[in-house]
């Protein structure tokens, strides 16, 4: 069972922590839960960070909210001072999923629990819990969208009448995030039987997640990528029709790098390029007709579920999870639960992202 060491519960490793002993149930109020988030760069992890924290204060926890500047040994240490300090619970969303075995196994030691946040922790067997979105189905949405924009596809899912063929460039995110993986298999599943009828030409080659990959999601990393690929494959006179992007933030580098090149000036339309997080900036280039489709994750949504496991462990309870398959995390699957994503285009702006109270009209319009 997944007590908390203050529960005086006795799971795996309670019992050596500073707070054991209490035979007392935990109360919300005596209990600070730690909250590791990657970075500020990204509007998401910003969101995350303050929806987690708003949540877990309205339900009587204290909250340690770290943010660690994409740096791993930072986030090590922020970590290793969480459990120092007392905190009793972690949230935890890793730069690298792999490189936090040692912290996790303090944790475990001094009756800490772990939930991993979005992003699955590699290797360890002392994460209790995961609360993510489905990640292959992002990325299935991904590709479906892209044959959507090149017009393979109709948005009804029929087969589209565009014949191609189509110049297509693909992108995955940073490989120690176990995400990229999950979006890249989802995307490239999804449009494999297009390269393979040739419908869709990848005409760098460069079609393994280890090629396509960008490291940290680095938006400036992207858009050097795109500027090699544009000189290397399209120098004499191919265009490029669309391109796979995992995330907003290096769909506007490869935006960027097209717009330098010429494209989306007059007689070169800027190719179908796909996204993630609905980040603010790419939502107005949506709406400008720059960039074909982000995903939406509702972050509102992951923070109240985080916090819904949260009270669960604090009460010596399971949390529910929906999927006890999918995330196995090298050492054992973690009970997941996982929440819808949404394709966003400019027809459903309004209805996804204002509608919904995630941005206002005016936010949207100013896109920041
Ligand atoms: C998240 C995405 C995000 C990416 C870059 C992934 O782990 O699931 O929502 O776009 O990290 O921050």
């Amino acid at each position: 069972a997944l007590t908390l060491a203050a529960c005086g519960g006795g799971g795996a490793g309670s019992g050596t922590g500073a707070s054991a002993g209490s035979s007392e149930s935990a109360k919300p109020a005596d209990i600070t839960v730690g909250v590791a988030m990657p970075t500020k760069t990204s509007e998401r992890w910003i969101a995350d960070g303050n929806n987690v924290k708003a949540g877990l204060e309205k339900a009587g926890y204290k909250v340690d909210l770290q943010y660690a500047n994409d740096d791993i040994p930072t986030q090590s240490q922020q970590i290793d001072q969480m459990i120092t300090k007392g905190d009793k619970l972690l949230i935890i969303a890793a730069i690298d999923g792999t490189a936090l075995t040692s912290q996790l196994s303090a944790a475990a030691s001094a009756g800490v629990k772990v939930i991993s946040y979005d992003r699955l922790i590699r290797g360890s067997k002392d994460v209790d819990f995961y609360v993510s979105f489905d990640n292959y189905k992002v990325g299935v949405q991904q590709g479906t969208s892209l044959l959507t924009g090149l017009g393979l596809k109709n948005a009804d899912g029929s087969e589209g009448t565009a014949a191609g063929p189509f110049n297509v460039e693909l992108f995955a995110g940073s490989l120690d995030d176990n995400n990229a993986k999950f979006f890249w298999d989802g995307a490239y599943d999804t449009i494999k039987p297009y390269i393979d009828s040739g419908k869709i030409v990848v005409k760098s080659g460069q079609t393994t997640i280890d090629k396509a990959a960008t490291l940290r999601w680095d938006q400036e990393t992207a858009q050097k990528r795109m500027e090699n690929l544009l000189t290397s494959t399209y120098n004499s006179g191919a265009k490029v029709d669309g391109v796979l992007s995992p995330y907003d933030g290096i769909s506007r580098g490869i935006i960027t790098a097209l717009q330098n090149a010429g494209y989306g000036g007059s007689g070169t339309k800027m190719p179908v390029i796909t996204g993630q997080d609905a980040e603010i900036a790419s939502v107005k280039l949506i709406n400008d007709g720059v960039q074909y489709s982000t995903i939406f994750k509702d972050t509102r949504k992951l923070a109240d579920e985080v916090v819904t496991a949260a009270s669960a462990i604090v009460e010596g309870k399971e949390p529910e999870a929906n999927d006890t398959k999918s995330y196995n995390n090298g050492v054992k699957v973690v009970p997941s639960y996982l929440l819808e994503s949404q394709v966003v285009t400019k027809d459903n702006v309004k209805s996804a992202l204002v509608d919904t109270g995630y941005y206002t009209q005016a936010k949207v319009d100013a896109g920041k």
